[in-house]
């Protein structure tokens, strides 16, 4: 229990015991707020989805599609009727105004990000501020300010934000003006806040009370400071070394319509890859009600494809599309791409890709990013008047699993960890 907001308090309870755990123990447990406290006179009480951003009430998780012979096995309030009403992507506020796939075509979703350690080789403020930088070339500060200067200039440009640490420092720090034209681009769809924990935890060490208590404050800020629109509804693990089952079930308790990583076993990988299989519902507690989870295995790593990272830290050719110039490369660029896209397309089973396009403390000069993606974008496009099935457009993590889930395929299950990981 902690202080909350005006007159109000947050409080948990839990139940530590497992369904058929027990005979006794394992039986539901009622607790009357009334003869709870001894001194306070509790006036109401609302519930809210785990890490305390939403009322109950109000959320309303995709379920994922086992195809139509499989739904015997999900659980019995998710089932039929209910199932279908459920679901309709519009009422996802969020989800206004994702790109609209292609018919017939392979969708790349490029999704601009950048993975920022909230303290790794350097201190928190070092990251923040970009100082001993002779340790790392890494200043959070100037991603974020850069990024959302391109992100004004084009609203087709899209970029994710993950950790909250950095966001409301950097936030604060700005004008009222410039904090409005951010409000505009998170309630647009083009800033998107994912994972949004006060940083990326790991998943084989931790408690996963500081878990949730993490997520409850970086979401809070969240919450605080955007509402609706800023809310997460996307777990974005990508650097954690292995995953637990049980992050995940936290996952979909804070109401969260999918996941994506990036490091699981090697041999599992490759394996998934060949099968098709790096997509899944994962099943997450043999307890819980709320326990499906869509999980997504990355292609790369987090990694743009092999020659195209067009970011300062990187030594990747830009695009060069003057034709009058020796240099001039948007031919072989685009070949190598939609090489790279039909191998990848092998492993997935709906026709969409998500591309993430960055890595660690990627984007402090931004405009090296945008402008070559834009044209990265643009000749990938044009060669679809040669023929070409390939359809690229700046994406989200969340305009993405929107878009898998309206494929409606059949998806395999998972139902334990993601460990050891090698
Ligand atoms: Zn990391």
């Amino acid at each position: 229990m902690e202080p909350w907001k005006e007159d109000t308090v947050l409080i948990r309870f839990e139940h530590l015991f497992a369904k058929d755990e027990d005979t006794q123990y394992s039986l539901p447990v009622q607790i009357d707020f009334q003869h709870l406290f001894a001194d306070v006179n509790v006036v109401s009480v609302r519930e809210t989805t785990l890490a305390g951003n939403q009322w109950k009430e109000d959320s309303k998780r995709m379920v994922y599609g086992l195809g139509q012979n499989q739904q015997g096995i999900m659980s019995p309030n998710v089932v039929g009727n209910q199932f279908l009403v459920e679901l309709k992507p519009m009422e996802i506020r969020t989800y206004v105004g994702c790109p609209a796939p292609k018919e017939g075509m392979i969708n790349v979703h490029l999704v601009p990000h950048s993975h920022d350690d909230v303290g790794w080789l350097k201190t928190v403020d070092q990251y923040y501020y970009g100082s001993r930088n002779n340790i790392q070339k890494a200043g959070v500060q100037y991603i974020l300010d850069s990024v959302v200067h391109e992100l004004l200039k084009d609203p087709n440009r899209r970029f994710i934000y993950v950790e909250s640490a950095f966001f409301q420092k950097w936030y604060m720090e700005q004008t009222a003006e410039l904090q409005q034209q951010v409000q505009m681009l998170v309630e647009e769809g083009r800033l998107e806040f994912v994972g949004g924990a006060w940083s990326m935890n790991d998943e084989a060490a931790v408690h996963y009370h500081s878990v949730v208590d993490q997520f409850t404050w970086g979401l809070r800020f969240l919450n605080d400071t955007f509402g609706e629109c800023g809310r997460p509804r996307i777990g974005w693990q990508i650097d954690p070394f292995g995953h637990s089952r049980e992050q995940a079930s936290l996952f979909a308790q804070m109401g969260y319509d999918g996941l994506f990583f990036a490091r699981l076993d090697y041999q599992d990988k490759n394996n998934r890859m060949q099968k098709k299989t790096p997509e899944m519902v994962w099943y997450t507690s043999d307890s819980l009600e709320e326990n499906e989870l869509f999980t997504s295995v990355l292609y790369n790593h987090y990694s743009a494809p092999p020659g195209y990272c067009f970011d300062v830290l990187c030594n990747d050719d830009p695009m060069i599309d003057d034709q009058q110039s020796t240099d001039y490369n948007i031919k072989t660029k685009i070949d190598t791409f939609i090489t790279w896209l039909e191998k990848m397309a092998e492993s997935y089973r709906t026709n969409n890709l998500i591309l993430t396009m960055g890595d660690d403390f990627n984007y402090q000069n931004a405009v090296m990013n945008f402008k070559n993606m834009d044209k990265l974008i643009k000749y990938t496009n044009a060669r679809q008047s040669e023929g070409s099935k390939i359809n690229a457009f700046y994406s989200t993590p969340s305009c993405y699993v929107k878009a898998v889930h309206a494929a409606n395929v059949e998806l395999p299950t998972k139902s334990d960890d993601f460990f050891p990981y090698e």
